[in-house]
């Protein structure tokens, strides 16, 4: 779908267009789940959808029950990918200026590998 709220040159449309360059993971028709730049953790992957959602809100609002599902199943993968599934990880996503989001375009940051620490220091 067409959000007219979208920046078509944020670097995640890039990579999703693949005009830029990403480690991928995982990719279907619906999302792609790549390493982030600078890792914060062991595991630190990126899982957002290939639709053109800014943020949480507008996913929320705007996408498919079909778009939904994906996220959770791109969770699935990943944690299996890495083998998470009994040590566990921390999903965050981070919305808007509040939640300090740096790029505009919705992802969460799927942080394993090790004890993340408490959620907010
Ligand atoms: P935010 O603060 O928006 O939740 O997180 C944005 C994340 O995107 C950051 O963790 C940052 O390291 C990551 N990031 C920014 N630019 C790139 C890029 O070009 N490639 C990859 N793989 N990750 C990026």
């Amino acid at each position: 779908m067409t959000n007219s709220n979208y920046d078509k040159n944020n670097i995640f449309a890039k990579i999703i267009r693949k005009e830029a360059k990403a480690n991928i993971v995982f990719e279907n028709k619906h999302i792609l789940c790549f390493k982030d730049i600078f890792p914060k953790a062991p595991v630190h992957i990126l899982i957002i959808p290939k639709g053109q959602f800014k943020d949480i809100f507008d996913f929320s609002i705007n996408a498919t029950s079909e778009e939904k599902k994906a996220i959770y199943d791109g969770f699935a993968e990943v944690i299996k990918i890495f083998g998470l599934e009994l040590d566990g990880c921390r999903i965050i996503n981070n919305f808007g200026n509040d939640g300090r989001q740096e790029v505009p375009h919705l992802h969460f940051h799927l942080l394993g590998g090790k004890d993340i620490g408490s959620m907010i220091s």
